[in-house]
């Protein structure tokens, strides 16, 4: 099950369960739209893979017992691990590489 984290790791931005601009790596890494286009470059700072919409867990529930009410999102969160200073040398590495071929 994925795990609905509730800010940006990079500026910290608080992304709720139904935030619409929450982008995720494959490990969940979680960054706002802002931070993955001007900041990242759909380049994930933990791990080098691509971004993609986070989903919206469901509030209702609609079918039994899978619902946001049942599976809450995270309230862990977290923050980059990486010197900032050191981030744009690794996006610009990777950045142009497509993501399939990372
Ligand atoms: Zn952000
Ligand atoms: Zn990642």
């Amino acid at each position: 099950m994925l795990e609905l984290r509730p800010n940006c790791e990079y500026c910290d931005k608080d992304l709720p369960a139904h935030a619409s601009d929450a982008h995720i790596c494959s490990y969940e890494c979680t960054y706002c739209t802002t931070c993955v286009e001007t900041v990242l470059h759909n380049v994930c700072p933990n791990c080098g893979g691509g971004f993609a919409p986070r989903p919206i867990r469901p509030a209702t529930e609609r079918r039994p017992g899978v619902f946001l009410g049942k599976q809450p999102a995270s309230a862990t969160r977290k923050h980059l691990k990486w010197d900032r200073g050191d981030l744009p040398a690794f996006v610009e590495a990777v950045r142009r590489i497509p993501p399939a071929e990372r």
